[in-house]
Formats: structure tokens, C-alpha cells, sequence
């Protein structure tokens, strides 16, 4: 008998260009209806971004498989997220590398998804309330960073916090009328490039 989640992996991710099995295997091993309102549990395994709380959405499963894959975690690695949201892109990224730390503005949002993530074992995963444009300097440099809202350009304190080698995914506007750009970015000695990934469609990275 397989798992919802396991069926998720089989119908929408691997035949949608996610083939890092550690990826698969992460997907395949968090709960998603546990980071949704009881009325949204039903939906959980829909290929699709769905509400929760304070008008913000959980991202859609393939679109947090392609992003994570796209980062590449290692498991000795530290992550930043900008976006906790329900916690769901942290549990997966946390099954990947050693320590996660997660930002949220909304403070209902931190609280409820960090409840989450301590009940479900979580437990190499911080949750952090703050403007995530400004990174989490008290543990930077970061190898990984996963921005799940979209700015008009990419925060200098997100790229000032990427390790050497570091990786960082994040869906810029480009323009009013279009989908973002999500973006690979890397730094290599000091040097910070990218490439485009595919579009995609974000809540607002919204800052001060
Ligand atoms: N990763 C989430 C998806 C979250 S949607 C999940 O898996 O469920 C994006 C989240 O970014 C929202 O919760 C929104 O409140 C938050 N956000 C927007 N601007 C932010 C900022 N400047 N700093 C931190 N969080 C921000």
C-alpha cells in the first residue's frame, strides 16, 4: 500500500522532471495535510498552491520539489528559508541537510508552523519572525536559501549571505503583467551569477 504522499511522488513529481531521489524521498516522507487547515486537508495532494492562513498559500508540491532540487542540499549543509508560510517547504528541505532556519513575517503564521513542525519531529528546523529581505545574519553564511515570495529584485543581504558554493532559489518580477522568473543564483569565489529556472507565480516578498 502506498502513502498519498508516495502517490503524489509517482504521478506528479517524477513525471514532471524531479529525479533527485533524495528529493523524491523527502516529498514522499512529509505529511502535507498536516500543514493545512482541517477544511484544506481534502486538497492536500493536489498539484496546486492552496490557502492558508493571514491570505498566504502553501506552495504547490512540485513547484517546493523543482526548487528544493534546483538548491541541491547537502546534508551537512544550512539552510535559510524566507517564507515559512505552514512550514511545509522547511520540513522537506529539513529532511536534506542538517539545519534549517525559516522566516516568517506574519507572527501567527511563525507561531502556527513552528507548532507544527515540533509536533511532527521536526526538530532541525528554526522558526524565525522577521523581514526575511534582510536574511538571518546571526547564523549566516548560508549554503542553501529558498525564498518563497517574490521581489522586484533579489535582496543584497540574501546574496551577501551565501556561502562560497552557496545556492539560492528565488522567483524575481520581471514585470506587472507577468509570471516571475524563479532563479538559480550561485556564488563562486565572490562571484554571484544565475540562471532562470521556468516561471512561476508567488506571493509578494513584502518588506520593511
Ligand atoms: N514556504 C511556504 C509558502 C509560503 S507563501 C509553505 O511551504 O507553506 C510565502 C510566505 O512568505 C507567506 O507566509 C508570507 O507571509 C511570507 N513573507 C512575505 N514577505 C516576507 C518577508 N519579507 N519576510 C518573511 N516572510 C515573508
Amino acid at each position: 500500500m502506498s502513502t498519498p504522499a508516495e502517490r503524489m511522488v509517482a504521478e506528479q513529481l517524477r513525471p514532471h522532471g524531479v529525479t533527485d531521489e533524495r528529493v523524491l524521498q523527502a516529498m514522499a516522507s512529509v505529511p502535507r495535510e498536516e500543514f493545512l487547515a482541517p477544511r484544506m486537508r481534502r486538497h492536500a495532494y493536489e498539484d496546486r498552491a492552496l490557502a492558508i492562513e493571514c491570505g498566504q498559500t502553501i506552495s504547490q508540491p512540485l513547484v517546493v520539489a523543482l526548487m528544493v532540487q534546483a538548491a541541491a542540499p547537502q546534508a551537512d549543509e544550512l539552510a535559510l528559508e524566507v517564507g515559512t508560510g505552514s512550514g511545509y517547504a522547511a520540513a522537506v528541505l529539513s529532511r536534506l541537510c542538517r539545519r534549517v532556519i525559516t522566516i516568517e513575517r506574519e507572527p501567527a503564521l511563525a507561531e502556527h508552523a513552528s507548532e507544527t513542525l515540533r509536533r511532527l519531529g521536526f526538530d532541525n528546523v528554526e522558526v524565525a519572525v522577521g523581514d526575511g529581505s534582510e536574511g538571518w545574519p546571526p547564523s549566516a553564511p548560508y549554503h542553501v536559501i529558498l525564498v518563497a515570495a517574490a521581489a522586484s529584485g533579489v535582496p543584497q543581504a540574501l546574496t551577501d549571505q551565501l556561502a562560497d558554493g552557496g545556492r539560492m532559489v528565488i522567483p524575481v518580477s520581471v514585470g506587472p503583467d507577468e509570471p516571475q522568473d524563479l532563479r538559480l543564483y550561485v556564488r563562486r569565489a565572490g562571484e554571484v551569477t544565475y540562471r532562470s529556472l521556468f516561471p512561476v507565480l508567488f506571493v509578494p516578498l513584502r518588506t520593511g
